[in-house]
């Protein structure tokens, strides 16, 4: 400790001290920390804390730091705002009201300041809020100077006794974040309350907050969603004896989801976080939820903790939650408590962001009503048992109010900053510590760097996974000049007492080295932020003997995989004296060579291809239907080959896609096909929008137009082939059965659920859909809507859930649904392998493909139809009848000469079963080949099913169909069992869709008949 810092600690000790003589009475306290209680000598504003106490429920649903709220002359309180208190019953503040509100106490208060951090996908405003004493704030940028060298400690050369003093000195920052979950509403009037409290509070307890530390806060970070929130609860108050709509949207695109984005930064509310945490340096960030009574620290679960946070960090949740826990217990608060259900693997939650860039990542759950209504509240016995973690539990019954969990919001962060400011330097060495860590990595744990070849086939699927690197504040560097590595010499996975092994091990295999070309780009290891890079880079392994059993998210997510790009993880140090630059700007490479009016463009299944095609609405575009060679340079199936297009368009077109594209005079003589811009209509339920909401994002991004249509429309829909071509059936997600989707929400009672906007909901539609009731499901209209599209021609394309529905409403024939017993595949990363390349939906596609899986559904194949295909294990085997001899002689009959059994024709699971004489005679249901299922992707045998994450039971799925395009009258319904638009991590697996669209009236190109 600095002799400054001490003389200021001997200060504070003594100011302490004359604190507690003051006022006896209150709690103990151990040396040197401040008691939880207002000034005396400040007055209280008396009709706000009457209402306080008017609103709040039971008396131990607060505490002594915000049961009454110290009075300023010249600070507003939230009630010229809200009209009323903070968690006052019925009012839930707009985001622009919140706005408002801080924007009053920057103008009144020295000791506030607001931020802009950026816009929603609708166009609203996204703030922080800076609250600390006046002369912090006036020296925010030499703070920031100050936890940069922290941040970076590469800046200070990873000198100790410098980090030392600069965290003597420096001023650390605590973001909290509200309301990312829009039904959980709490949050914004806690933090607005919270706010005024850290600026005008003269206790000791917070000024020493004030002075200490700065607290950033966003109060509403889905503020699209909060809108919509507000909008519904206001419906619901001006219609007190109805029933009001659910939240179908929360953002524009995605909605309990938009607290799994932290790996791809795929929305921007992740986006301007993510740049607020890593811009203000910041140490913690701490995201309120409100789905567990009372007070959930659900920040430390019960493992398995995520393999690349930094354990400092793991002991940094345990201190300040336990604390939590302490500190709140002996206000006498019932029902707060950390550890639970929550294992900390995956990191894509939003608070994650911190845990991944050397700070401390926190969550609470409070309890929340979904609105600001008073409430007769009910538990479920698990949730007010005492368990080891939970001394003092929740109550099975209460009557619950938005203060009331305000109260406990406001306690919360108020003891947790209280909590972190007395212990600052211990969590600004942590920082430092962390940071220093994560650069001196390479030597440590490893590895030392990252490799994305400069010759990956992929280059725009390349750019864009470096870009989510680059977003997660990752430094890229490029090599100018080809280089080399030694590779790890991979261990035998033969038994060791083996004694041949033995020998081999004596004299070990030379190690292998990897030449990448120039250009390759390289991800150090020595930065601060490579436990990010690592996390997303490296593959996850989750043993099904964990005895964790139910994941609380996905397991595995490995990008290099999920993008479909090469990746290559590198251990050997001497990569990190390659010569190379820092990479300011990521660019795929890409332009037009050669000369001619006609351009070929490898098709690598690039999702880009797509964008392509729309851009270029008059040009002229046919697919290879083979693969071909042209001026000395092989192109692949599916290739795209211009017309119609001029050299200077073409340039622009591809300037930003990452293609090289390459100019020739004569068609090649190769068999094509037009890839015409299929006219796509995209079909969503009342039921849940999240799953699909995944695909929209990813398609506006891609530049690929469609009709936004739900399942009504469709059943009102007679003739959908004279507006589409193509109709997308993403996922439903929750709520999903087929009975669901089919017949709605319930409408024999109640009343109807408008979707739309009116004077009490003007924000509900956004650029989304509407409807006067959501309740109609697809119908029976629709499901027959749906048939004729397809007998007429028409594409539909379906996964998971709604692959499950199509089936078992028979829109397609020959493939059915088994029930998994055993398998376990939570959100993996799996294997699957190219059946059929020469169909169009495997354009540009490799033999080995890395798809993301949540249990299937497993897909199984028959050849006569309505017949369920058996759900057969890989491996199964046909023994001989029981008789005389060995397994492999024939039996015998006394008395006659033996038989020859037949052979049975035999198929793989993945195959069409073949038919025997028997089943073949006079059989009306034998499916003509021609209009069998037409498998393009299996899934993987069992050995090779894991990629990245758990699967247990892979049997029941290993083979099996994994994208099935089943030809079906003049139409095709395309099957998915995985799902291949997920999160925006699964850009390897785009194509499989797109390439659908794309080549829609050309499905049975290269398609090869059974004979019979
Ligand atoms: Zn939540």
């Amino acid at each position: 400790m600095t002799r400054t810092a001490k003389a200021r600690m001997a200060i504070l000790r003594g100011f302490v001290l004359l604190v507690i003589l003051s006022w006896a009475g209150t709690a103990a306290l151990a040396d040197g920390e401040t008691a939880p209680a207002r000034d005396p000598k400040q007055p209280v504003d008396d009709a706000y804390t009457a209402k306080i106490h008017k609103y709040t429920t039971q008396p131990f649903f607060t505490s002594p730091l915000v049961d009454y709220l110290p009075a300023s002359k010249s600070v507003p309180t939230p009630e010229v705002v809200l009209g009323d208190v903070a968690g006052a019953p019925l009012i839930l503040p707009y985001a622009e009201e919140v706005y408002k509100y801080m924007r009053l106490l920057e103008k009144n208060s020295p000791s506030v300041k607001v931020f802009s951090i950026g816009r929603t996908e609708e166009g609203r405003e996204m703030i922080a809020v800076a609250i600390s004493s006046p002369e912090n704030l006036k020296n925010l940028e030499e703070n920031r100077a100050r936890l940069s060298k922290l941040a970076d400690p590469r800046t200070i050369k990873l000198d100790d006794q410098e980090a030392d003093r600069t965290v003597a000195q420096a001023v650390p920052v605590y973001y909290i974040t509200g309301t990312i979950h829009s039904p959980e509403t709490g949050a914004p009037t806690a933090l607005m309350e919270l706010a005024y409290r850290l600026a005008v509070d003269e206790s000791p307890y917070i000024r020493e907050i004030r002075d200490g530390m700065i607290t950033l806060i966003t109060p509403v970070v889905e503020v699209d969603g909060r809108d919509r929130m507000v909008d519904i609860y206001r419906w619901h108050l001006s219609h007190p004896q109805d029933f009001y709509p659910p939240l179908i949207y929360w953002g524009k695109y995605v909605a309990h989801d938009n607290n799994r984005d932290a790996m791809g930064v795929t929305l921007k509310l992740t986006e301007n976080v993510l740049k607020t945490y890593v811009g203000w340096k910041a140490q913690v960030l701490h995201d309120l939820h409100e789905s567990v009574p009372y007070l959930y620290d659900n920040t430390a679960g019960d493992g398995p903790f995520n393999a690349w946070v930094d354990p400092i960090l793991t002991d940094e949740w345990e201190m300040i939650g336990w604390r939590n826990v302490s500190d709140m217990t002996k206000f006498g608060m019932p029902g707060v408590f950390t550890h639970g259900v929550f294992d900390t693997w995956s990191p894509g939650y939003l608070m994650f962001i911190a845990a991944m860039h050397n700070g401390i990542s926190r969550l609470y759950e409070t309890f929340g009503n979904g609105g600001a209504d008073t409430l007769e509240r009910a538990l479920d016995p698990q949730d007010y048992a005492r368990t080891w973690y939970r001394q003092n539990p929740p109550l099975p019954k209460v009557l619950w109010s938005q203060r009331d969990n305000n109260n406990y919001e406001q306690t919360g962060l108020l003891t947790s900053l209280h909590y972190f400011n007395e212990n600052k330097r211990l969590f600004l060495k942590n920082f430092y510590l962390k940071a220093k860590r994560s650069v001196t990595k390479p030597a440590a744990e490893g590895p030392v760097a990252y490799v994305l070849p400069a010759d990956d086939p992929r280059a725009g699927s390349q750019a864009e996974l470096l870009r989510v690197l680059e977003k997660q504040a990752v430094e890229i560097s490029r090599a100018p000049a080809a280089f080399t590595v030694t590779l790890p010499v991979k261990k035998s996975a033969k038994s060791k007492k083996d004694g041949k092994d033995r020998e081999e091990k004596d004299a070990p295999p030379a190690p292998t080295t990897r030449d990448f070309p120039a250009g390759s780009y390289i991800v150090r290891m020595d930065q601060p932020y490579s436990r990010i890079a690592d996390a997303l880079l490296d593959y996850q392994y989750w043993s099904p003997d964990d005895p964790q059993k139910t994941p609380y998210d996905d397991t595995g997510w490995t990008f290099g995989e999920l993008f479909g790009v090469q990746v290559t993880r590198v251990t050997d140090p001497k990569v990190l004296d390659v010569r190379m630059e820092r990479v300011k700007e990521i660019h795929a490479p890409a332009g037009v060579s050669g000369d001619g009016t006609i351009y070929a463009i490898n098709n690598n299944a690039e999702p880009a291809l797509a964008t392509l095609r729309y851009k270029l609405h008059d040009a002229s575009i046919e697919a290879a239907e083979e693969p071909f060679e042209s001026g000395g340079k092989k192109f692949s199936r599916g290739s795209f080959l211009l017309r119609n297009v001029s050299r200077a368009q073409l340039t622009e077109a591809i300037s930003d896609l990452g293609f090289e594209a390459m100019a020739v005079s004569a068609m090649p003589s190769v068999k094509t096909h037009a890839v015409r811009a299929a006219r796509v209509a995209f079909v969503h339920t009342w039921l849940s929008t999240q799953a699909e909401g995944w695909w929209r994002i990813a398609l506006d991004n891609l530049g690929v137009p469609y009709d936004y249509i739900s399942t009504q429309t469709v059943s009102k829909t007679s003739d959908l082939n004279a507006k589409y071509d193509v109709i997308l059936f993403p996922p439903v997600g929750f709520f999903s059965s087929p009975t669901a989707v089919i017949n709605g929400l319930p409408s024999t009672w109640g009343n109807p659920l408008p979707w739309k906007n009116t004077p009490e909901t003007p924000n509900l539609v956004g650029k989304n859909d509407s409807t006067d009731d959501m309740r109609p499901g697809l119908g029976w209209e629709g499901v027959r809507n749906l048939e004729s599209f397809v007998a007429k021609g028409g594409v539909l394309l379906t996964a998971a859930d709604t692959s499950r529905l199509a089936l078992s409403i028979g829109l397609a024939d020959g493939v059915s649904v088994g029930n998994a017993q055993k398998l376990k595949i939570v959100g993996s990363v799996v294997g699957a392998r190219l059946v059929d390349s020469r169909s169009p939906i495997a354009y540009g596609y490799d033999e080995k493909l890395s798809v993301y899986c949540d249990n299937g559904p497993i897909f199984s194949l028959s050849s006569i139809s309505g017949a369920r295909g058996g759900r057969r294990l890989g491996g199964e085997t046909h023994t001989r009848p029981t008789g005389r001899g060995t397994m492999d002689d024939p039996d015998f009959t006394i008395g006659r000469p033996g038989y020859e059994v037949p052979e049975e024709p035999k198929a793989e699971i993945w195959e069409n079963p073949l038919l025997t004489d028997e089943q073949l005679h006079n059989n009306f249901r034998v499916i003509p080949p021609a209009n069998r299922a037409r498998v393009i992707f299996r899934y993987a045998d069992s050995k090779e099913l894991l990629v990245s994450g758990l699967v247990e039971g892979g049997d029941e799925i290993a083979q099996h169909p994994a994208v099935v395009d089943v030809p079906t009258g003049s139409g095709h319904v395309v099957l998915f069992s995985i799902n291949p638009v997920y999160r925006g991590e699964t850009r390897g697996t785009y194509s499989l869709v797109l390439n659908t669209i794309l080549n829609f009236d050309s499905l049975n190109a290269g398609r090869k008949l059974a004979e019979k």
